[in-house]
Order: C-alpha cells, then sequence, then structure tokens
C-alpha cells in the first residue's frame, strides 16, 4: 500500500519534527494531542520550525514552501477525527509505557483497519508494545533522530509479528518524507544509531572520571584516529548534559553514578546544558 495521510500523535520536541517534515514533504498530515494547550504550543513548534527550515534548509523560503507546511498541518485533540484518514499513524508520546500501552489500546480501537502503526519511541521494544495494538501484523518502530531535517535517518525496526509488506511500506514512506531508511532485521535495543553511540559515550565517560585523560585529549584522539569530525564530549555538548546526566544517573555501573554527580557539580548546577546554553566541556 501506499501512504498519503500520516496522523502524528503527541506534538511535543520529536511530534512536531515528524509533522512538519512529513508535511514539508508532500503527505496530508494530522496531528493529535491531549489538550487545547498542547495543541496551540504544536502550532508555535511548527512556526519555529519554519523559521529553522527557511535558514538551514535548501529551498525552504522557494515560494514561502516553509511557512505553507507550519499551516497545512490539521491540529486536533479528537483522536477518532484524527484517525478517520490515516493510512500511518506514528505515537510521538512520551516516553512512559503506560501511556504508550492506553495510546495503543485507544487507537487500535477506532482506527480503519487498514491503517499502520508506528513507534517512535527511542527505548521501548516494539514487541512490548504490540498486543495493545490490537494489529501486531501492522505494528512496527519508525525511529527519527532530533533534528530530522538535518539527522535524517529513520530507524526501521520490526517485531517477529511485523508483515514483510508492512515494513517494506515503511521504508517507502521514510524514503519519500526525506528520510534515509536504516533497516533493522530484527529487534535490538537501541537501533543502530545508539547501539554505537552509548558504548563510545560511556568509554569516554570512564576516561575522564576514571582521571585517564581530559577531555581535549579522548575527543582529539577520536577525531584523528578515526576520521570522525567530532569527538565524544562534543557529542555530549549536542545531546545536552540534561539527557546524558539523567541516563548516566539510571545506570547501575558505579562509573556512571560517578559521570552523573559530575555533570551536576561542574556543568548542569552552573547552568552549562551543552550547545542550547552556550556552553558546555567547550564554548560556543
Ligand atoms: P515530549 O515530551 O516533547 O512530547 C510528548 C508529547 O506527547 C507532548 O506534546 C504531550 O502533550 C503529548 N502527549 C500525548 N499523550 C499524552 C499523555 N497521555 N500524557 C502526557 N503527554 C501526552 O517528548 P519527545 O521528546 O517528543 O519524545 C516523544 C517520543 O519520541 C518518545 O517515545 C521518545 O523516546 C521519542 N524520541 C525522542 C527524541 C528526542 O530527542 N526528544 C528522539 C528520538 C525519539
Amino acid at each position: 500500500m501506499t501512504i498519503e495521510n500520516l496522523t502524528v500523535l503527541g506534538t511535543g520536541v520529536l511530534g512536531s519534527q515528524i509533522a512538519y517534515q512529513a508535511a514539508y514533504a508532500g503527505f496530508h498530515v494530522t496531528a493529535w494531542d491531549i489538550s487545547d494547550d498542547a495543541v496551540t504550543a504544536a502550532g508555535t513548534r511548527f512556526q519555529q520550525l519554519a523559521d529553522t527550515y527557511e535558514s538551514d534548509v535548501e529551498g525552504a523560503t522557494y515560494a514561502n514552501k516553509a511557512r505553507h507546511t507550519a499551516t497545512s498541518i490539521t491540529l486536533t485533540t479528537d483522536l477518532t477525527t484524527a484517525l478517520a484518514e490515516a493510512d500511518l499513524v506514528i505515537e510521538a508520546v512520551p516516553e512512559d509505557p503506560s501511556i504508550k500501552r492506553d495510546t495503543w489500546t485507544r487507537v487500535g480501537g477506532s482506527a480503519p483497519e487498514h491503517t499502520i502503526f508506528a513507534t517512535n519511541s527511542s527505548t521501548l521494544l516494539p514487541s512490548s508494545l504490540k498486543d495493545f495494538t490490537g494489529r501486531p501484523e501492522k505494528f512496527l518502530a519508525i525511529h527519527f533522530a532530533n533534528h530530522i531535517w538535518a539527522q535524517n535517518t529513520a530507524e526501521i525496526m520490526g517485531t517477529s509479528d511485523t508483515d514483510h509488506a508492512v515494513f517494506q511500506t515503511a521504508v517507502d514512506f521514510a524514503e519519500r518524507m526525506g528520510m534515509v531508511p536504516v533497516e533493522l532485521k530484527k529487534e535490538k535495543a537501541g537501533y543502530v544509531l545508539n547501539s554505537l553511540l552509548v558504548p563510545l559515550l560511556d568509554a569516554a565517560a570512564e576516561l575522564l572520571v576514571g582521571g585517564y585523560a581530559d577531555i581535549e585529549t579522548v575527543d582529539k584522539t577520536w577525531r584523528i584516529g578515526t576520521g570522525a569530525p567530532l569527538g565524544p564530549f562534543q557529542i555530549f555538548d549536542i545531546v545536552g548534559l540534561t539527557t546524558a546526566r539523567n541516563i548516566a544517573a539510571a545506570s547501575e555501573s558505579p562509573i556512571q553514578q560517578q559521570f552523573a554527580d559530575y555533570l551536576k557539580t561542574n556543568y548542569i548546577d552552573k547552568g552549562k546544558l551543552g550547545t542550547s546554553t552556550g556552553e558546555g566541556f567547550y564554548k560556543y
């Protein structure tokens, strides 16, 4: 089947970007959120995305394309209306298992039979949600990255129940949306990107808090040794040090706990949160 009508559930950081990018690529997009306040905030986010696209995306100013996109998305708090015409639903509600389960139970009960369902969850495997959808064969993960217009990967991961044709439809959709599809052959926590990135960042944290090497040395070594443009601490600054601390604090590793405290004392308590505040491990 071919996707024409997309419905995005949740219009926060990622949901707003998914909706906007899909509309920009020419899909009919409906975006749903839980409250009038959330929907109003989404309208603001779309206008901010239009600003970003105008400055960062080639061709976005042509014929006011970025501006038209921001107003072309149908916003609603009514789930039944949001789902009525959907060929594909992408869920980007908070990363809380109970919210995800409740959302999929409601969606599974009212979406048209042909509709494909996808979660954008970063940490929950789709198999942990599939039974709540009522249609495991039409359910999979399509995982986008923050700053979708530039970091344009779409990691596509089914469960053992996902129909092959549904998977292929998701791959085609991602391409038409301007993404580079990253196909996983089976379920893996962290998909491809975080399976690679997290161990790198963990090792960098260990080198620092263990007193083995300083920030600049670690980054310089990685850049020169691999040809990568950024070292791990430069990547931490982009991810944001609050997120980095939360992840480290949730770990059972004593080194990661130490890193969480280090980030809090030396950076977060001083308002140095990474590139977003102009300073983290480095000044911007
Ligand atoms: P967010 O908190 O910015 O947005 C969540 C949205 O869901 C809000 O607009 C909120 O109003 C809405 N929502 C819908 N139903 C809700 C309910 N029952 N209770 C509370 N809020 C409800 O979150 P986000 O960062 O956009 O993350 C959303 C999903 O995207 C998560 O699964 C996350 O893992 C994934 N993701 C996030 C990023 C990222 O960098 N932020 C990257 C990739 C994937």
